[in-house]
């Protein structure tokens, strides 16, 4: 035997089947006495309760038959799935919002749903060209649910997503300044923000401060640089959102991008900002 591959392959069918069969079947949690699972015929399948059934073995070109990890495998991309929404940041309280879950009493809502929803299922054309969206006005009108429902859709596309307030970057920055709290230097923080598939940055226009509005500023202007998109959301109105941005960085994010105004009153009484 002066080919070890060979040889190992040659050797496999030796093993009785029965037996490995056996032990991989209590090795993934099957009852192995159980004979109406054993072993002949391949592939078996193993049931999800919410997906229905999957493989767990196969026959290979060689008639070897391979045991997969008893894994359903839409369970497992919901998994990695929920992994990228918890690096995302995406705040608990909007973890479940989706677009089939957004309530529509009043026109206006409905064409905020068209729009976002348009966003999301066309990002990869949208972020080519840098294209934002600025949804501000009266807080509890879901301005957060949609923004949440964006991010989910453009994560499972496989894109990077960071979900932020205005203060949370901006502290991050800051953090910089001070000795001992991390390498990073205010330019990479900045970086940081900039190089996120899509940011989505919550409660602009509330923090004022004149160092926080440049620091906000850096991020935007790189990103817009970049031809990035950007997702700002505010309880402003227009004018403040306007103001608090500068017209230069207003005209930017709205240049094919989109402003959503949200002049409903709040559709759910006594809820929190949704
Ligand atoms: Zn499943």
């Amino acid at each position: 035997m002066s080919h070890p591959k060979k040889f190992k392959s040659k050797e496999q069918p030796r093993v009785p089947i029965g037996e490995m069969a056996r032990d991989l079947l209590a090795k993934w949690g099957f009852d192995p006495t159980n004979e109406a699972i054993l072993p002949d015929r391949h592939p078996q399948y193993r049931e999800c309760t919410r997906h229905g059934r999957y493989p767990i073995s196969m026959v290979d070109e060689q008639d070897v038959v391979r045991y997969m990890a008893p894994v359903c495998s839409v369970c497992a991309a919901e998994r990695a799935s929920q992994r990228l929404m918890e690096s995302a940041a995406i705040p608990r309280r909007y973890i479940d919002c989706d677009f089939d879950n957004y309530v529509v009493d009043v026109p206006g809502q409905r064409t905020a749903l068209d729009v976002c929803w348009d966003y999301a299922e066309h990002f990869a054309e949208r972020a080519s060209k840098g294209s934002s969206l600025i949804l501000c006005g009266n807080p509890g009108t879901g301005k957060n649910h949609l923004a949440s429902a964006i991010a989910r859709t453009v994560l499972s596309m496989g894109h990077s997503v960071i979900f932020a307030t205005a203060y949370e970057i901006t502290a991050r920055i800051r953090q910089t300044w001070q000795h001992g709290i991390g390498n990073s230097t205010e330019l990479e923080v900045i970086r940081g923000f900039a190089e996120a598939g899509l940011l989505i940055i919550d409660e602009v226009g509330k923090t004022f401060d004149r160092h926080a509005q440049v620091h906000l500023f850096e991020v935007i202007n790189h990103r817009s640089r970049d031809m990035k998109p950007t997702i700002i959301l505010s309880n402003e109105g227009v004018d403040g959102v306007e103001k608090y941005l500068g017209t230069d960085a207003f005209d930017r994010l709205c240049q094919n991008g989109g402003l959503l105004l949200f002049d409903w009153q709040s559709y759910r009484r006594g809820r929190t900002e949704a």
